[in-house]
Formats: structure tokens, sequence, C-alpha cells
């Protein structure tokens, strides 16, 4: 399977560049995504051109335009690392990846409650670093994440999910764009989006049913645009199970009696708590191809992601 390019904060993957020359290595980033996943490693600090060792840095002023300064000091490096931030998401949007694992808290590469200090010295949790929130800023509905939120089972999840999905969408847009391969490429998502919002899995399906109405490139921006947002709002515990649901209606004329006792029962289990969502899943893929459901067996959502990445095993 070819790796997918997922942009990184260099420090994440071992690289010795953070103030006092240490790292902060992930090994679940490295051994684990890393079999499916290729990096491109981003270390605003140092390529901006401040050296390894030096003097650590924090987020001063408004949570919503803070200045960079050096703890010690008081040097301000906001506006030399704004310029090279700049430069830096131009430069990126040449690039092809699919998404971004950020370092958490940091004021140069966070991408949400990072420390931002009063003048007076009082702390909030309420900022971004320069970088990561002039990215968020700049890529809209882009996958990504910090390495804090990739140790929540759930938020993980969702997000090699959407990494999964955005290389999907972005691979038929560079090597198809036709009317045709959207429609098939909505026909096999449905149930992943409905897992993640009902509503825009509805207004989806009226944009595919309008093709002939919009332009073709309105077309697809806006769908790519629902598409993203939709994958926004987590698949909570609630919505895979209506999914679910709504997969036994495609097994009504296959299922035994028992047969049908037994996957209702591992559903409620699921929606209790007692099974994680792999089970039900499991028991759902034995059955499409027991019965070669023509329907489910192209759906996405049985399977989006590679099984040894167990990411159902623990939501
Ligand atoms: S957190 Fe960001 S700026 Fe700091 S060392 Fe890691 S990659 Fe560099």
């Amino acid at each position: 399977m070819e790796k997918i390019r997922i942009g990184i904060s260099s420090c994440l993957l071992g690289e010795k560049v953070r103030y006092d020359g240490g790292h902060k290595w992930d090994r679940y980033i490295t051994d684990t995504l890393g079999k499916y996943f290729d990096w491109l490693p981003v270390c605003p600090e140092v390529e901006y051109g401040l050296p390894v060792p030096r003097e650590s840095m924090h987020l001063v002023g408004s949570p919503d335009s803070p200045r960079l300064i050096t703890t010690r000091t008081g040097v301000d490096y906001t506006d030399g690392i704004l310029r090279w931030t700049q430069k830096k998401l131009k430069m990126l949007e040449e690039e092809d990846f699919y998404g971004f694992i950020f370092k958490s808290r940091s004021p140069s590469s966070g991408i949400g409650g990072v420390t931002v200090y009063t003048p007076s010295g009082m702390p909030s949790r309420k900022g971004t670093g320069i970088f990561g929130g002039a990215f968020l800023r700049h890529f809209l509905l882009f996958p990504v994440i910090d390495d804090g939120r990739l140790h929540d089972p759930n938020l993980r999840e969702n997000f090699i999910e959407k990494v999964f999905v955005y290389k999907r969408w972005r691979d038929l847009v560079k090597y198809s764009g036709s009317i045709k391969d959207l429609v098939t490429f909505h026909t096999e998502h449905k149930l992943l989006i409905l897992s993640h919002s009902p509503k825009h899995l509805s207004a989806l399906g009226k944009l595919v049913a309008s093709t002939k109405k919009l332009k073709h490139e309105a077309l697809f921006s806006q769908y790519s645009n629902l598409l993203m947002e939709s994958l926004q709002l987590l698949a909570t515990v609630k919505k895979n199970t209506n999914v679910l649901q709504h997969i036994t209606g495609y097994f009504k004329k296959y299922l035994s009696p028992d047969e049908k006792k037994e996957l209702l029962e591992v559903i409620v289990n699921y929606h209790k708590g007692y099974v994680p969502l792999i089970v039900p899943i499991v028991l759902i893929n034995h059955y499409v191809r027991k019965y070669d459901e023509p329907y489910l067996k192209r759906q996405v959502y049985l399977n989006p992601h590679p099984v040894e990445l167990m990411l159902r095993n623990h939501v």
C-alpha cells in the first residue's frame, strides 16, 4: 500500500530540534502510524533560523493575536516567525500531504489549548501557536490533530479516518474528476458520512442529485467542503448505533432469526458500552461476505482504515 504523506512537528519524530536540544519522540507515531504514513517534518523555530539549543519562548498578550517572546530576555520573534509562516504555508500548498500532526501546547506549533500570558503574567490556555494557528486559518477543514489528542482513542480514530477519506477524495479530484466517479464516491461513503452527520449526508445527497444544475468546479468545491465539514463532527456511540441499526435493514431477507437476534444483541451491547465498535463491525462484515450483500460490501464505513491499526477496538 502506498504510504500517505502527513505533515508533522519535527520533534515528534525524534529530531533534536527543541529549545533544550531534546526531542519529543512519539513511538506510536513512528512505529505504528509510520507503517501507513510517511512524513513531511516541519519545525517552525529551526526553519526560521533559530539555533539548537536556544532560549525557551512563550506567548504573551491576547489569545487572538499573541506575541512570541523569549521567557528570560524578552526578545520578540513574532514578526519574523509570522513572515516565515506565510512563506511556508505557500510552499505547503504545493505539497501532496493529507493531514498534520502538531506538537501540543507549543507556542509555535500548538493548534489549541496553548498557554498565553496576559501582560500581568496571568496564564490562559486559550491560544494557538504562531505557526499552528496560521495553518488552521489557511488550510480550513484539513485533517489536523496534536500529539495530546492523538492518544484519545475517539479523536485518533476520527483523525485517521479523516486522513484516509481526504486522500481518496483528493485522488478522485486529481486522477478522474468525473461526475460518474463523484457519484460512486458518494455512494461508497454514505454510511461513513451518516456516522458523523445525518444533516450533511442529506445535503451531500441533494448536491449529488443536482449535478446538472451546477458548474463542475462549484459542484466539486461544495462537495469537498461539505464532506470535510461532516468529518469535523465526531462519530459518537449514538450515531454509530444509528448506522448499525440502519445496516440491519439490508439483511432483512438474508438472516435467520438466530443470526438477526445475535446481530441486534451485539448492537445493543455496543450501545451500552459493553463491547467496542469493532465487535458489531466484524459480525456485519461476516454477514456481508456470507450473503454477498451488494450495497454494504462497497461501504467504506465497514473498512475505513487498515484493521492492523486496531482503531475501532477502543471506541
Ligand atoms: S514544538 Fe514545533 S517549534 Fe518546537 S521543537 Fe517541536 S517542531 Fe520545533
